[in-house]
Protein backbone atom coordinates (compact mmCIF):
# COMPACT_ATOMS: atom_id res chain seq x y z
CA UNK A 1 0.00 0.00 0.00
CA UNK A 2 1.52 3.24 -1.23
CA UNK A 3 0.55 5.91 1.91
CA UNK A 4 0.06 9.35 0.89
CA UNK A 5 0.07 11.80 3.70
CA UNK A 6 -1.90 14.77 3.39
CA UNK A 7 0.87 17.16 3.58
CA UNK A 8 4.54 16.75 4.13
CA UNK A 9 6.42 19.80 4.94
CA UNK A 10 9.85 17.38 5.77
CA UNK A 11 10.26 17.26 1.48
CA UNK A 12 9.98 20.88 1.44
CA UNK A 13 13.30 20.75 4.36
CA UNK A 14 15.27 17.99 2.66
CA UNK A 15 14.90 20.69 -0.70
CA UNK A 16 15.99 23.50 0.67
CA UNK A 17 16.56 23.18 4.35
CA UNK A 18 20.36 24.08 4.04
CA UNK A 19 19.81 27.74 2.49
CA UNK A 20 16.72 27.83 5.15
CA UNK A 21 19.78 26.83 8.15
CA UNK A 22 21.99 29.58 6.73
CA UNK A 23 19.42 32.10 6.94
CA UNK A 24 18.10 31.32 9.82
CA UNK A 25 22.35 30.91 11.43
CA UNK A 26 22.27 34.56 9.88
CA UNK A 27 19.81 35.62 12.28
CA UNK A 28 20.54 34.27 14.96
CA UNK A 29 24.12 35.83 14.96
CA UNK A 30 22.78 39.50 13.81
CA UNK A 31 22.14 40.70 17.03
CA UNK A 32 19.01 41.72 16.21
CA UNK A 33 15.18 39.99 16.60
CA UNK A 34 12.39 42.26 15.52
CA UNK A 35 12.13 44.44 12.01
CA UNK A 36 15.41 45.42 10.55
CA UNK A 37 16.94 44.87 7.13
CA UNK A 38 15.79 41.30 6.57
CA UNK A 39 11.96 42.38 7.54
CA UNK A 40 12.24 45.10 4.57
CA UNK A 41 13.81 42.92 1.96
CA UNK A 42 11.13 40.74 2.37
CA UNK A 43 8.57 42.95 2.61
CA UNK A 44 10.45 44.79 -1.08
CA UNK A 45 10.76 41.24 -2.61
CA UNK A 46 7.41 40.51 -1.81
CA UNK A 47 5.55 43.39 -3.20
CA UNK A 48 7.13 43.40 -6.48
CA UNK A 49 6.61 39.31 -6.68
CA UNK A 50 2.88 40.16 -6.27
CA UNK A 51 3.12 43.47 -8.89
CA UNK A 52 1.92 45.54 -5.60
CA UNK A 53 3.53 49.11 -4.38
CA UNK A 54 3.70 48.39 -0.89
CA UNK A 55 3.65 44.98 1.14
CA UNK A 56 3.75 45.54 5.06
CA UNK A 57 4.58 42.27 6.66
CA UNK A 58 2.16 41.74 10.10
CA UNK A 59 2.30 38.75 12.57
CA UNK A 60 -0.02 36.23 11.21
CA UNK A 61 -3.24 36.68 8.74
CA UNK A 62 -5.72 36.86 11.02
CA UNK A 63 -3.83 40.46 12.02
CA UNK A 64 -3.50 41.27 8.16
CA UNK A 65 -7.06 40.98 7.75
CA UNK A 66 -7.63 42.92 11.22
CA UNK A 67 -5.28 45.73 10.34
CA UNK A 68 -6.35 46.41 6.63
CA UNK A 69 -10.00 46.48 8.10
CA UNK A 70 -9.05 49.17 10.42
CA UNK A 71 -6.95 51.34 8.27
CA UNK A 72 -9.66 51.35 5.97
CA UNK A 73 -12.13 52.86 8.25
CA UNK A 74 -13.78 49.68 9.46
CA UNK A 75 -15.35 50.21 12.77
CA UNK A 76 -18.44 49.55 15.19
CA UNK A 77 -21.94 49.75 13.39
CA UNK A 78 -20.22 48.99 10.10
CA UNK A 79 -21.18 46.03 8.14
CA UNK A 80 -18.56 43.86 5.96
CA UNK A 81 -19.69 41.32 3.16
CA UNK A 82 -17.89 38.19 3.74
CA UNK A 83 -17.90 34.60 1.54
CA UNK A 84 -20.31 31.99 4.03
CA UNK A 85 -17.70 29.47 2.95
CA UNK A 86 -14.60 30.46 4.42
CA UNK A 87 -11.38 29.62 6.96
CA UNK A 88 -13.15 31.78 10.18
CA UNK A 89 -10.70 34.26 10.23
CA UNK A 90 -12.22 36.73 7.65
CA UNK A 91 -15.38 36.60 9.94
CA UNK A 92 -13.01 37.45 12.97
CA UNK A 93 -11.26 40.26 11.82
CA UNK A 94 -14.69 41.87 11.19
CA UNK A 95 -15.92 41.24 14.48
CA UNK A 96 -12.65 42.06 16.04
CA UNK A 97 -13.07 45.88 14.53
CA UNK A 98 -16.24 45.67 16.02
CA UNK A 99 -18.15 45.41 12.72
CA UNK A 100 -20.55 42.84 11.39
CA UNK A 101 -19.72 40.24 9.35
CA UNK A 102 -22.83 39.85 6.63
CA UNK A 103 -22.16 36.38 4.89
CA UNK A 104 -22.98 36.43 1.66
CA UNK A 105 -23.16 32.52 -0.66
CA UNK A 106 -20.45 31.12 -3.06
CA UNK A 107 -21.34 30.62 -6.81
CA UNK A 108 -21.68 26.32 -6.36
CA UNK A 109 -19.37 25.90 -8.95
CA UNK A 110 -16.54 27.91 -7.95
CA UNK A 111 -16.81 27.86 -4.23
CA UNK A 112 -16.36 32.01 -4.41
CA UNK A 113 -18.25 34.76 -3.94
CA UNK A 114 -20.27 36.94 -6.86
CA UNK A 115 -20.99 40.57 -7.47
CA UNK A 116 -24.40 39.57 -8.44
CA UNK A 117 -24.33 37.69 -4.94
CA UNK A 118 -23.31 40.95 -3.32
CA UNK A 119 -25.46 43.45 -4.52
CA UNK A 120 -28.67 41.47 -2.48
CA UNK A 121 -26.76 42.28 1.02
CA UNK A 122 -25.68 45.85 0.53
CA UNK A 123 -27.58 48.64 2.78
CA UNK A 124 -26.80 51.67 3.79
CA UNK A 125 -24.16 50.33 6.75
CA UNK A 126 -22.33 48.93 4.14
CA UNK A 127 -18.67 49.50 4.57
CA UNK A 128 -15.97 46.80 2.64
CA UNK A 129 -16.47 43.69 0.71
CA UNK A 130 -13.78 41.06 1.63
CA UNK A 131 -13.36 38.40 -1.38
CA UNK A 132 -11.26 35.57 -0.76
CA UNK A 133 -9.68 33.37 -3.50
CA UNK A 134 -10.44 30.15 -1.67
CA UNK A 135 -8.37 26.78 -2.59
CA UNK A 136 -6.28 29.12 -4.53
CA UNK A 137 -8.75 30.07 -7.04
CA UNK A 138 -8.95 34.03 -7.86
CA UNK A 139 -12.60 35.59 -7.22
CA UNK A 140 -13.60 36.78 -10.37
CA UNK A 141 -13.15 40.47 -8.88
CA UNK A 142 -13.93 43.09 -12.13
CA UNK A 143 -17.74 42.86 -11.27
CA UNK A 144 -16.89 43.04 -7.67
CA UNK A 145 -13.97 46.22 -8.00
CA UNK A 146 -16.88 48.02 -10.38
CA UNK A 147 -19.74 47.42 -7.83
CA UNK A 148 -17.79 48.68 -4.99
CA UNK A 149 -16.31 51.75 -7.19
CA UNK A 150 -20.64 52.84 -8.06
CA UNK A 151 -21.39 52.27 -4.10
CA UNK A 152 -18.53 53.72 -2.42
CA UNK A 153 -17.28 50.38 -0.69
CA UNK A 154 -13.47 49.40 0.27
CA UNK A 155 -12.56 46.03 -0.99
CA UNK A 156 -10.17 43.84 0.94
CA UNK A 157 -9.09 40.56 -0.75
CA UNK A 158 -8.19 38.04 1.19
CA UNK A 159 -5.84 35.89 -0.49
CA UNK A 160 -4.12 33.98 2.52
CA UNK A 161 -4.31 30.82 0.25
CA UNK A 162 -3.46 32.20 -3.15
CA UNK A 163 0.34 33.35 -2.97
CA UNK A 164 1.06 33.63 -6.83
CA UNK A 165 -2.27 33.49 -8.41
CA UNK A 166 -3.24 35.34 -10.98
CA UNK A 167 -6.47 36.97 -12.26
CA UNK A 168 -6.92 37.94 -15.49
CA UNK A 169 -3.16 37.13 -16.35
CA UNK A 170 -2.05 39.72 -13.42
CA UNK A 171 -0.84 38.87 -9.99
CA UNK A 172 -3.30 38.62 -7.27
CA UNK A 173 -2.12 41.60 -4.60
CA UNK A 174 -2.64 44.73 -6.17
CA UNK A 175 -5.98 44.75 -7.56
CA UNK A 176 -8.36 46.04 -4.74
CA UNK A 177 -7.50 48.95 -2.29
CA UNK A 178 -5.83 46.20 0.11
CA UNK A 179 -4.74 42.23 0.13
CA UNK A 180 -4.25 40.24 3.10
CA UNK A 181 -1.95 37.51 3.24
CA UNK A 182 -0.90 34.53 5.48
CA UNK A 183 2.54 32.49 5.80
CA UNK A 184 1.03 30.17 8.36
CA UNK A 185 3.35 26.92 7.24
CA UNK A 186 0.69 25.18 5.63
CA UNK A 187 0.07 27.56 2.61
CA UNK A 188 1.61 27.89 -0.35
CA UNK A 189 4.05 30.38 1.02
CA UNK A 190 4.56 29.50 4.52
CA UNK A 191 6.96 30.61 7.00
CA UNK A 192 8.22 28.10 10.08
CA UNK A 193 5.86 29.91 12.03
CA UNK A 194 3.20 32.62 12.12
CA UNK A 195 3.61 35.51 9.61
CA UNK A 196 1.25 37.38 7.38
CA UNK A 197 1.34 40.60 5.68
CA UNK A 198 -0.65 42.93 3.20
CA UNK A 199 -0.01 44.13 0.20
CA UNK A 200 -1.53 47.77 -1.86
CA UNK A 201 -1.00 50.24 -3.89
CA UNK A 202 -2.25 52.73 -1.34
CA UNK A 203 0.55 54.59 0.26
CA UNK A 204 -1.49 55.88 3.25
CA UNK A 205 -3.36 52.79 3.70
CA UNK A 206 0.20 51.31 3.92
CA UNK A 207 1.66 53.69 6.52
CA UNK A 208 -1.61 53.12 8.74
CA UNK A 209 -1.13 49.09 8.96
CA UNK A 210 3.17 50.44 9.42
CA UNK A 211 1.55 52.45 12.38
CA UNK A 212 -1.32 49.80 13.40
CA UNK A 213 1.46 47.07 13.71
CA UNK A 214 3.81 48.89 15.79
CA UNK A 215 1.85 50.39 18.94
CA UNK A 216 0.92 52.70 17.07
CA UNK A 217 4.11 54.38 17.21
CA UNK A 218 6.72 55.94 14.18
CA UNK A 219 8.99 57.13 16.26
CA UNK A 220 9.74 55.15 19.63
CA UNK A 221 7.95 56.08 22.76
CA UNK A 222 5.87 58.32 21.12
CA UNK A 223 2.39 56.79 20.11
CA UNK A 224 0.33 58.34 17.43
CA UNK A 225 -3.22 55.97 17.29
CA UNK A 226 -4.07 53.01 19.62
CA UNK A 227 -2.13 50.57 18.21
CA UNK A 228 -1.09 46.28 18.47
CA UNK A 229 2.04 44.66 18.31
CA UNK A 230 1.68 42.34 15.45
CA UNK A 231 5.16 42.75 14.08
CA UNK A 232 6.93 39.76 11.48
CA UNK A 233 9.83 38.89 13.39
CA UNK A 234 12.78 38.55 11.26
CA UNK A 235 13.75 35.08 11.46
CA UNK A 236 10.56 33.87 9.47
CA UNK A 237 11.30 37.30 6.96
CA UNK A 238 14.61 35.37 6.18
CA UNK A 239 13.25 32.20 5.83
CA UNK A 240 10.23 33.16 3.71
CA UNK A 241 12.93 35.00 1.43
CA UNK A 242 14.41 31.61 0.87
CA UNK A 243 11.24 30.19 -0.04
CA UNK A 244 10.02 32.66 -2.45
CA UNK A 245 12.68 31.79 -4.34
CA UNK A 246 10.85 28.37 -4.96
CA UNK A 247 7.47 29.48 -4.98
CA UNK A 248 6.47 29.97 -8.70
CA UNK A 249 8.27 25.72 -8.81
CA UNK A 250 6.59 25.40 -6.17
CA UNK A 251 2.89 26.04 -7.93
CA UNK A 252 4.23 24.96 -10.78
CA UNK A 253 4.31 21.40 -9.37
CA UNK A 254 0.75 21.85 -7.82
CA UNK A 255 -0.75 22.52 -11.03
CA UNK A 256 0.93 19.42 -12.95
CA UNK A 257 -0.50 17.34 -9.96
CA UNK A 258 -4.28 19.03 -10.21
CA UNK A 259 -3.77 18.73 -14.05
CA UNK A 260 -2.94 14.65 -13.44
CA UNK A 261 -5.95 14.45 -11.01
CA UNK A 262 -8.56 16.57 -13.14
CA UNK A 263 -7.75 13.98 -16.77
CA UNK A 264 -7.56 10.71 -14.39
CA UNK A 265 -10.47 10.77 -11.71
CA UNK A 266 -13.19 9.40 -13.34
CA UNK A 267 -15.64 8.22 -10.90
CA UNK A 268 -19.60 8.96 -10.92
CA UNK A 269 -19.52 9.59 -7.28
CA UNK A 270 -16.48 12.09 -7.17
CA UNK A 271 -16.88 15.42 -8.99
CA UNK A 272 -13.57 17.61 -9.79
CA UNK A 273 -13.31 20.61 -9.25
CA UNK A 274 -13.70 23.70 -11.58
CA UNK A 275 -11.25 26.70 -12.93
CA UNK A 276 -12.81 29.41 -14.37
CA UNK A 277 -11.56 31.52 -17.31
CA UNK A 278 -10.45 34.56 -15.65
CA UNK A 279 -8.03 32.48 -12.89
CA UNK A 280 -4.44 30.95 -12.81
CA UNK A 281 -5.24 28.74 -9.66
CA UNK A 282 -2.47 27.91 -7.37
CA UNK A 283 -4.03 24.80 -6.07
CA UNK A 284 -3.61 25.59 -2.63
CA UNK A 285 -5.91 22.79 -1.93
CA UNK A 286 -7.78 20.22 -4.19
CA UNK A 287 -11.21 20.05 -3.53
CA UNK A 288 -13.14 17.18 -4.56
CA UNK A 289 -17.27 16.70 -3.94
CA UNK A 290 -19.45 14.06 -3.43
CA UNK A 291 -22.96 12.90 -2.02
CA UNK A 292 -20.72 10.33 -0.05
CA UNK A 293 -18.33 12.15 1.04
CA UNK A 294 -18.08 10.47 4.49
CA UNK A 295 -17.62 7.35 2.92
CA UNK A 296 -15.40 8.24 0.67
CA UNK A 297 -13.14 9.39 2.72
CA UNK A 298 -13.11 6.41 4.99
CA UNK A 299 -12.14 4.50 2.14
CA UNK A 300 -9.02 6.19 1.47
CA UNK A 301 -8.47 6.02 5.28
CA UNK A 302 -8.60 2.11 4.60
CA UNK A 303 -5.77 2.86 1.78
CA UNK A 304 -3.63 4.77 3.41
CA UNK A 305 -4.50 7.92 2.07
CA UNK A 306 -5.12 10.96 4.31
CA UNK A 307 -7.51 13.88 3.43
CA UNK A 308 -9.04 17.09 5.08
CA UNK A 309 -11.91 18.98 5.13
CA UNK A 310 -12.01 22.64 3.85
CA UNK A 311 -14.35 23.22 6.12
CA UNK A 312 -16.14 20.85 8.27
CA UNK A 313 -18.77 23.67 9.68
CA UNK A 314 -19.37 27.06 7.97
CA UNK A 315 -18.81 30.05 10.13
CA UNK A 316 -22.61 30.84 10.72
CA UNK A 317 -22.74 27.31 12.81
CA UNK A 318 -20.17 27.87 15.01
CA UNK A 319 -20.71 28.12 18.11
CA UNK A 320 -18.60 31.31 18.31
CA UNK A 321 -21.36 33.17 15.98
CA UNK A 322 -24.41 31.23 17.97
CA UNK A 323 -26.39 34.46 17.03
CA UNK A 324 -26.83 32.97 13.78
CA UNK A 325 -27.49 29.17 14.42
CA UNK A 326 -30.79 29.38 13.15
CA UNK A 327 -29.82 31.19 9.35
CA UNK A 328 -30.11 28.82 6.83
CA UNK A 329 -27.19 29.36 4.19
CA UNK A 330 -27.83 26.17 1.55
CA UNK A 331 -24.73 26.53 -0.55
CA UNK A 332 -22.25 26.54 2.29
CA UNK A 333 -23.98 23.85 4.54
CA UNK A 334 -24.22 21.58 0.96
CA UNK A 335 -20.33 21.94 0.57
CA UNK A 336 -19.55 21.30 3.85
CA UNK A 337 -21.18 18.30 4.13
CA UNK A 338 -19.47 16.97 0.20
CA UNK A 339 -16.35 18.71 -0.05
CA UNK A 340 -13.43 16.48 0.75
CA UNK A 341 -9.39 17.74 -0.18
CA UNK A 342 -7.21 15.18 -1.29
CA UNK A 343 -3.42 15.16 -1.01
CA UNK A 344 -1.98 17.91 -2.99
CA UNK A 345 2.04 19.27 -2.31
CA UNK A 346 4.89 20.22 -4.66
CA UNK A 347 6.62 16.94 -3.34
CA UNK A 348 4.08 14.28 -4.11
CA UNK A 349 5.57 11.50 -5.56
CA UNK A 350 4.04 10.04 -9.18
CA UNK A 351 3.86 6.74 -7.54
CA UNK A 352 1.58 8.52 -4.73
CA UNK A 353 -0.93 10.85 -6.86
CA UNK A 354 -1.32 7.32 -9.52
CA UNK A 355 -2.54 5.85 -5.75
CA UNK A 356 -5.20 8.68 -5.04
CA UNK A 357 -6.75 8.44 -8.33
CA UNK A 358 -6.65 4.64 -8.63
CA UNK A 359 -8.10 4.24 -5.34
CA UNK A 360 -10.76 6.97 -5.61
CA UNK A 361 -11.74 5.52 -9.10
CA UNK A 362 -12.58 2.33 -7.43
CA UNK A 363 -14.89 3.79 -4.60
CA UNK A 364 -18.01 2.33 -4.73
CA UNK A 365 -21.28 2.64 -2.68
CA UNK A 366 -23.28 -0.52 -1.65
CA UNK A 367 -26.94 -0.21 -1.22
C1 LIG B 1 -5.06 30.74 6.85
C2 LIG B 1 -6.14 31.68 6.55
C3 LIG B 1 -6.31 32.88 7.27
C4 LIG B 1 -5.60 33.21 8.53
O1 LIG B 1 -4.25 33.14 8.52
P1 LIG B 1 -3.40 32.92 9.86
O2 LIG B 1 -2.02 33.26 9.44
O3 LIG B 1 -3.58 31.50 10.27
O4 LIG B 1 -3.92 33.87 10.90
C5 LIG B 1 -7.28 33.77 6.83
N1 LIG B 1 -8.07 33.49 5.78
C6 LIG B 1 -7.97 32.33 5.09
C7 LIG B 1 -8.86 32.12 3.93
C8 LIG B 1 -7.01 31.39 5.46
O5 LIG B 1 -6.93 30.24 4.77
Amino acid sequence: MTCVPFFDMSATYSDIGRDLEDAALRVLRSNNYIGGVEVEKFESAFAQYVEAEYCVTVSNGLSALHLALLATGVGPGDEVIVPSNTFIATWLAVSHCGATPIPVEPDPETYTITATAVVGKLNSRTKAIIPVHLYGQSVDLDPILELARTKNLIVIEDAAQAQGGEYKGKKIGGHSDVVAWSFYPGKNLGALGDAGGVTTNNKVLAEKVTLLRNYGSKKRYYHDVIGYNSRMDPLQAALLMVKLKSLEQWNFQRAEIAKYYSENISNVLCSVPLTPDWSTPVWHQYVVRSPYRDELQSWLKENGIETLIHYPLPPHKQPAYSELKDISLPVSEGLSREILSIPIFPQLSKKQMEAVVFTINRFKVDN
